[in-house]
């Protein structure tokens, strides 16, 4: 493993046992909080089609703008996509720091949010609590959507792991080999891909890459810099 690696693992691993931490606090708080169970299911079927939704939208930019050489984002945001369509089994390859210490670092601001709501607000106001309950499915299923995504890719995951994706209640091998197959631009969401079909219905993707080539500054489409 080579030095900057390293650091990477240890900022990774140092990053689950803070997102862990939080996590417990909260799911320890939620619990406390007695909520009905059928907001408590609107809470976390709202917040795992977030999760779907955001990992479409992080994984279509990660895809489809800039180069592995673009400053700052290149080497650590944008060549692992791309790195996955050269090698899509090499995430079977990741362990589990490497593969959700990434998801758990960006979520630590916002865990960092909803403990600050949670502390405040959600005492007195019913929405706060609804807001809460669906951030946190929310945070949970960001967290997931690598590892849905690893076992989508393995040749034989558990059993149970393989009725989930059977039951499409977790990302399926087939569905997600639509992405992986020529021209790589449809199918994003990579959680429980969910929203794939009404995404690509709307021909929301494409859609959403022409509004961003007309802001100024932003990086350039892929194909720009490289053959994919
Ligand atoms: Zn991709
Ligand atoms: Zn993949």
């Amino acid at each position: 493993m080579t030095t900057s690696a390293k650091h990477i693992f240890l900022l990774d691993s140092i990053a689950i046992l803070i997102f862990g931490g939080y996590f417990a606090f909260l799911s320890v708080s939620l619990a406390t909080m007695h909520l009905h169970p059928v907001t408590t299911l609107i809470a976390a079927l709202l917040g795992y089609v977030l999760a779907d939704l955001i990992s479409g939208l992080v994984h279509f930019l990660g895809d489809t703008f800039g180069s592995k050489n673009t400053p700052i984002v290149g080497a650590a945001f944008i060549e692992p996509f791309r790195y996955h369509h050269i090698d899509p089994e090499d995430i079977t390859k990741h362990g589990f720091v490497e593969t959700n210490g990434h998801n758990c670092l960006v979520s630590i601001p916002i865990l960092m949010i909803m403990t600050h709501i949670l502390l405040k607000y959600v005492a007195t106001s019913a929405l706060a609590g609804f807001a809460l309950a669906t951030s946190y499915f929310l945070v949970l299923g960001v967290f997931l959507t690598n590892q849905f995504h690893k076992w989508a890719h393995t040749p034989t995951p558990p059993r149970f792991i393989q009725f989930l994706q059977h039951h499409r209640i977790i990302l399926s091998p087939n569905h997600h080999r639509i992405h992986h197959t020529s021209p790589f631009t449809r199918y994003f969401c990579i959680t429980t891909g969910w929203l794939n079909s009404l995404l690509d219905s709307l021909n929301f993707f494409p859609l959403t890459k022409s509004l961003l080539r007309k802001i100024p500054f932003m990086l350039k489409p892929a194909e720009e810099y490289e053959a994919r």
